[in-house]
């Protein structure tokens, strides 16, 4: 089924005939594009190290923000509550005041999340304000709208990482985005992109071909990219162990994302196994989620709280937050907010309480992880 939405997208069908399922052969890059990609990766790399270096002598500081331009997205995935479908995008000049205001406070990485990003008429000078102003730039995108020349411009604006999550290999009625819809930009990425790419594949309740997962981190690592693999919660947002053929598919993916992040991250492996795990979240002054109102929230699934907006989010309330005991931490699946107290999690006990006003009615509602584009 494809949606009026859908028909934005820059593709022709011919591009999706290529199915997943057929001999591959990884793209190409040319010599210039790989120089380029290695530069800016080295670059990225030490910018990363003195991010943490701050960050471990620090606290005072957000670590990681996630701000949405655009909440109109191109697609409408069955599980999905982060997405309309007439929201317009917010103005350029807000956009750049936001950013000031994340880089007044310190913040070291902004993800740009949506919706849908690419469907932002000046995604690229968002990026260049977010280079501009020191900070490390990434976006989590459903790929649909990628061509050559907005790689090409994405490369220019000085992008340093790109998140793609693919549900399945072959389109359904829950998820469009499959392997087959989205090889072609998959291989555009490799020739094209000068940035780091990696590509999340989900297991967990209600994917109905977990095997799939195992066939999309493969084509990621073969065509250069990193791979992660997130866990989906069952429909009343509670954990649910992984059978044993998806533990095994799991582990196997965990292995093949050597070069993530992620893979220093156990709680994922407690997630697969639907243990509680213990850790501070730091959401509310070390991660922050913006959303397109320009209010401050702890996470994506948790909007909602503290709910203030940006410009009057003072130092003060992110250190209430940063020592405040989050409800919902033990059955947590945010992975990015999860990596992040990691450079916490050894210090600085949490024993305040959420901050006076009513707390988030959601708390059951947690549903996705590992980015949920
Ligand atoms: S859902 Fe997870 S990331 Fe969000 S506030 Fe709760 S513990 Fe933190
Ligand atoms: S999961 Fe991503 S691509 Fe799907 S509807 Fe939500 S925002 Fe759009």
């Amino acid at each position: 089924m494809y949606t009026e939405r859908q028909g934005i997208s820059h593709y022709s069908m011919a591009e999706e005939v290529k199915t997943a399922n057929a001999p591959r052969k990884a793209s190409r890059a040319s010599a210039s594009v790989r120089w380029r990609k290695r530069l800016r990766f080295a670059r990225t790399r030490a910018r990363e190290l003195r991010m943490i270096t701050k960050a471990l002598l620090s606290t005072k500081h957000p670590v990681l923000v996630h701000i949405i331009p655009m909440r109109r997205c191109n697609l409408d995935c069955g599980y999905c509550n982060e997405y309309d479908d007439v929201s317009k995008p917010v103005p350029i000049e807000e956009m750049k005041r936001r950013l000031d205001y994340l880089a007044n406070m310190g913040t070291s990485i902004i993800t740009i999340s949506g919706g849908e990003p690419l469907m932002h008429p000046e995604l690229e000078e968002v990026i260049r304000h977010i280079r501009r102003r020191g900070m490390i730039a990434g976006m989590i995108t459903n790929g649909f709208l990628l061509s050559k020349d907005r790689i090409n411009g994405l490369n220019e604006a000085g992008l340093e990482h790109l998140q793609i999550s693919i549900d399945c290999v072959n389109p359904d009625d829950v998820s469009k985005k499959s392997l087959k819809s989205l090889d072609s930009r998959l291989e555009w990425l490799s020739e094209f992109a000068v940035f780091q790419v990696n590509i999340n594949s989900v297991l967990g309740s209600g994917v109905k071909h977990p095997q799939d997962a195992l066939t999309i981190a493969h084509r990621a690592v073969e065509l250069g990219f990193t791979s992660t693999v997130g866990i989906i919660h069952d429909h009343n947002g509670q954990l649910k162990p992984l059978d044993d053929d998806q533990i095994k598919i799991f582990e196997e993916i965990m292995t093949l994302g050597k070069r993530s992040f992620s893979r220093f991250n156990d709680f994922q492996h407690n997630v697969a196994r639907a243990k509680e795990h213990t850790w501070r979240c730091r959401s509310g002054a070390r991660y922050l989620y913006v959303c397109e109102d320009g209010l401050v929230h702890w996470c994506s699934q948790q909007r909602g709280y503290p709910g203030i907006p940006l410009a009057q989010y003072t130092p003060e309330m992110r250190a209430h937050e940063y020592l405040t005991d989050k409800f919902c931490g033990p059955r947590c699946t945010v992975s990015c907010v999860q990596q992040v107290a990691m450079l916490d999690n050894w210090r600085d006990p949490q024993t305040k309480k959420p901050m006076p006003m009513p707390p988030p009615s959601v708390a059951n509602e947690l549903v996705q992880i590992g980015g949920k584009n």
